[in-house]
């Protein structure tokens, strides 16, 4: 079928019967053609309301243009001054509700596929040579806590200014969510790896398995190993849970448990590697954003031949980016939408054995804006279930915070920081990503590391004139 100029270009993927059982990423990417003939969708528009869009306002036309005009290099060096992650934010970001909800395309036909051009160009990038040094200039080093995309991104940029910084990361391998919680079905390990390595050859030094608030505290950083300031980048990793009866069965994981082993710990190797994970055949997942959809779909490439999500409202109150939701669909995801847990059943050996559920109707928002779900009275049934997880959100981890003097946060545990700089209520900590905002998204976490490297800077040189 020709393509038609009012739709987008499709993403080429991988057939859902085949790629539902394998880990292998799903979307193919752009060819030259899709890209030019896309790129010659963009009206290039004297308001480029996209921009405004974005979280960290790249310019977008003039990088499609470049594209357009064949000027690789010109469109790379545009997207990574604006985004220092774009191979992982043009296959994760939520384009749908950002950049590409604005495009003036939107208003007569399809948007212009932004994300599918920004993975286009960054692929195209990391096959070119490196072309960055390390030119440490400044006497001061700086510490940064967690190496998701807030601390790699704050990093770089303050690589990029000349400073020697060191990331500390609690687990044996930096990424953050982009390792051990987005699938390689959606973000391929191997592109993580190549950011990380821009950043080693920057100069940035990773220290892992180093749990600061435990191995040592944000103090001693200051004190012992004499840092000049931190920027505290330590996510939402926290799991919350219902609090319902047979929570504490076996079979029941949080998504960061279950996905962490698996995408972390390799656990679909085991017993080559060292860390199980016991998947059944029926898998219901409770939640339906980005982690329950990852959840659900890696249950299917672990072998469950039937993969639930349960959400207690309806499908236009999902937070999950569409394409995911599409994807999912494709791949035999079943949905129970309206559909309360009240309780994970025994199968009388102290595994799950089901989860009984109540059916639900919408009825006025709620605080959170969305339409509040009330229970219909006599609608429960059992959902029959050899694993439960749950993916209901997360909030940021207390350690550090306990164990820090001074270091204010508010009531849902989120630590307070100036919005513009990331200025924490500590002199020299800045922070920014989950860890200020709460469980987020990628592009949010990239821009408060960005916005907070300049003002570290700032607070650097206006200490030393
Ligand atoms: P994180 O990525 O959480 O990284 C924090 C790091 O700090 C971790 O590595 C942690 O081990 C480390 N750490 C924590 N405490 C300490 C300590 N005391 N000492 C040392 N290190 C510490 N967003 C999107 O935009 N699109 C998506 O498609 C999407 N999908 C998602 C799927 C899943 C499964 C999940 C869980 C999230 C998803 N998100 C998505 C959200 C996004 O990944 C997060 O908003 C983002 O990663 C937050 O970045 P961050 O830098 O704040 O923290």
């Amino acid at each position: 079928m020709p393509i038609k100029r009012a739709e987008k270009t499709p993403m080429p993927v991988r057939e859902a019967g085949q790629r539902a059982h394998d880990f292998q990423e799903v979307n193919a990417g752009y060819s030259e053609q899709h890209a030019a003939f896309e790129a010659e969708r963009c009206l290039r528009c004297q308001d480029p309301v996209c921009v405004d869009g974005c979280p960290v306002n790249i310019p977008i036309p003039e990088f499609i243009h470049a594209v357009a005009i064949g000027d690789m290099a010109g469109a790379a060096k545009i997207l990574r001054t604006a985004n220092p992650l774009p191979a992982i934010c043009g296959r994760v970001c939520p384009q749908e509700s950002q950049c590409e909800a604005e495009c003036s395309m939107t208003k007569r036909f399809n948007p212009v596929a932004i994300g599918h051009l920004e993975r286009y160009v960054a692929d195209w990038e990391r096959t070119q040579p490196l072309a960055v040094t390390a030119n440490i200039t400044h006497r001061e080093k700086i510490a940064v806590i967690g190496s998701g995309p807030s601390g790699l991104v704050c990093a770089g940029e303050l690589a990029r200014l000349g400073y020697a910084v060191t990331i500390y990361e609690a687990l044996h391998a930096p990424g953050g969510v982009l390792r051990y919680g987005i699938p390689e079905f959606r973000l391929p390990k191997a592109i993580l790896d190549w950011e990380i390595g821009i950043l080693k050859a920057m100069g940035v030094e990773s220290v892992v398995n180093v749990i600061i608030g435990k191995t040592l505290t944000l103090d001693q950083l200051f004190a012992k190993l004499g840092y000049a300031a931190v920027f505290i980048g330590t996510g939402a990793g926290l799991p919350q849970f219902l609090g319902i009866p047979g929570e504490n069965l076996n079979g029941v994981y949080s998504a960061n448990e279950f996905l962490t082993r698996i995408n972390l710990m390799r656990a679909y190797q085991f017993p080559e590697a060292d860390t199980p994970v016991r998947v059944g055949k029926r898998v219901t997942v409770i939640g339906a954003g980005n982690t329950a959809m990852d959840a659900v779909r890696t249950s299917l490439r672990m072998g469950a031949e039937e993969a639930m999500i349960v959400y207690r409202r309806g499908e236009k109150e999902m937070g999950a980016r569409v394409e995911e939701y599409h994807h999912a669909i494709e791949e035999g995801v079943q949905f129970h939408w309206l559909t309360n847990p009240l309780e994970v059943l025994d199968d009388g050996s102290g595994w799950v054995g089901g989860l009984k559920c109540q059916k639900m109707q919408l009825g006025e928002p709620d605080a959170s804006g969305r339409a509040r779900p009330i229970p219909i009275p006599g609608s429960e049934f059992v959902i029959p279930a050899d694993n439960v997880i749950l993916a209901i959100g997360t909030t940021p981890n207390p350690l550090l915070t306990r164990t820090t003097a001074g270091l204010a946060t508010n009531k849902t545990g989120c630590l307070v920081a100036d919005e513009r700089t990331g200025l924490t209520s500590k002199s020299l900590v800045f922070a920014g990503g989950d860890a200020v905002t709460g469980a987020a998204t990628v592009i949010l976490a990239a821009g408060a590391g960005k916005r907070a490297a300049v003002a570290i800077h700032e607070a650097l040189a206006s200490r030393i004139k």
